[in-house]
C-alpha cells in the first residue's frame, strides 16, 4: 500500500521524524509514504506556524537521507490554499524551487478565520452548509491556483461535525462536487482518499457514493493518504481507503515521482 499523506517534523504540528515512520512502515504494510509537510502562506488561525516551513533545511535532509528497509518515500509539500493572490504567487515559487514528486492542494481555512476543524465551525451553518461553504472554498481555490496533484481531504468538515447525522451526502452540494470533479479531471490532476475524514463515518456508502460520482464523470485514480501527524494515525485505516477506492469502481491508486502518477492496479 502507499500513504501520500503524511507530515514529518518539518511540519509545525508533527513531532515525528521521516525516519521513524518508515521504520514503522512495513509493520503495517506501507511499501511507499510520500511525506507532506506544510506550508501554507496564508495561515490567521492561532497557535500554529504552517507558514515557518524551512524547505532548503528539508531538502537537504531527505537527499541525504539513507533507509535501509525496503520502504521506497517520496518528497511531497502539502499546500493551503487561500484566495488571494500572493497566496497562488508564492505557493507557486515553492512548487517551481523545491522539484517535489507530488503536491496536494489543500483548504484549511474557509471564511476570513473560521477553521472546518472545529466544532465551532458548524455553530453558524448547518451540516449542509458546513459542507457546502467548505467546497466552495475548495472550488474557488483550485480554479485559481492550477500546480498541485491532488486536492486534499475534501471532507474535512467530518472530523469535527458535531451532529448525528454527521456524513457528507452527494445531496449536500451536487453542483459543487461536480464542478470540482470535472476541473481535476480535464487537467489529469485528482483528490486523495483521506482516511482521516472517514474515520467517524456514520455509514461509509456515502463516502463512496462521491467517488463514485469521480468515477462517472471519468476519473480513474486517486490518491491515498492518512494524513498522520504522528505514530498514532500512521498505517491505521488505510486498507480502509483502499477498500473505499475498489467499492468506489476506480481502477487505480496513484504514486508519484517528479509530479507524473505512477498508477498502481487496485
Ligand atoms: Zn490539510
Ligand atoms: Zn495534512
Amino acid at each position: 500500500m502507499l500513504d501520500y499523506h503524511v507530515h514529518s517534523s518539518y511540519s509545525c504540528d508533527s513531532q515525528t521524524t521521516a525516519e521513524e515512520y518508515l521504520i514503522a512502515a512495513e509493520a503495517f504494510g506501507v511499501e511507499e509514504v510520500c511525506f507532506t509537510d506544510h506550508i501554507d502562506r496564508h495561515f490567521p488561525l492561532p497557535g500554529i506556524h504552517h507558514v515557518d516551513t524551512d524547505f532548503a533545511l528539508r531538502e537537504a535532509h531527505f537527499s541525504a537521507l539513507s533507509y535501509p528497509g525496503k520502504t521506497r518515500f517520496k518528497c511531497g509539500i502539502e499546500i493551503g490554499l487561500f484566495p488571494k493572490a500572493s497566496v497562488y504567487t508564492e505557493s507557486k515559487r515553492i512548487v517551481e524551487r523545491f522539484g517535489f514528486d507530488f503536491v496536494i492542494a489543500s483548504v484549511h481555512v474557509v471564511g476570513e478565520m473560521d477553521d472546518p476543524y472545529s466544532p465551532e465551525y458548524f455553530e453558524k451553518r448547518s451540516r449542509r452548509e458546513g459542507y457546502a461553504d467548505y467546497l466552495k472554498r475548495v472550488y474557488d481555490c483550485i480554479r485559481e491556483y492550477a500546480d498541485f496533484d491532488a486536492v486534499g481531504h475534501i471532507f474535512c468538515p467530518a472530523r469535527a461535525c458535531p451532529f448525528e447525522d454527521r456524513d457528507f451526502r452527494l445531496s449536500d452540494a451536487p453542483e459543487l462536487i461536480d464542478a470540482i470533479f470535472k476541473l481535476l479531471i480535464s487537467r489529469g490532476q485528482t483528490l486523495e482518499i483521506n482516511t482521516q475524514d472517514f474515520w467517524h463515518a456514520i455509514d461509509i456508502n456515502n463516502y463512496v457514493a462521491a467517488y463514485k460520482r469521480f468515477k462517472e464523470l471519468g476519473g480513474e485514480f486517486c490518491t491515498v493518504g492518512t494524513d498522520s501527524h504522528g505514530m498514532n494515525r500512521f498505517g491505521r485505516l488505510l486498507g480502509n481507503g483502499y477498500e473505499l477506492a475498489r467499492a468506489a469502481g476506480l481502477k487505480y491508486i496513484a504514486g508519484y515521482e517528479a509530479r507524473k502518477p505512477v498508477l498502481h492496479k487496485l
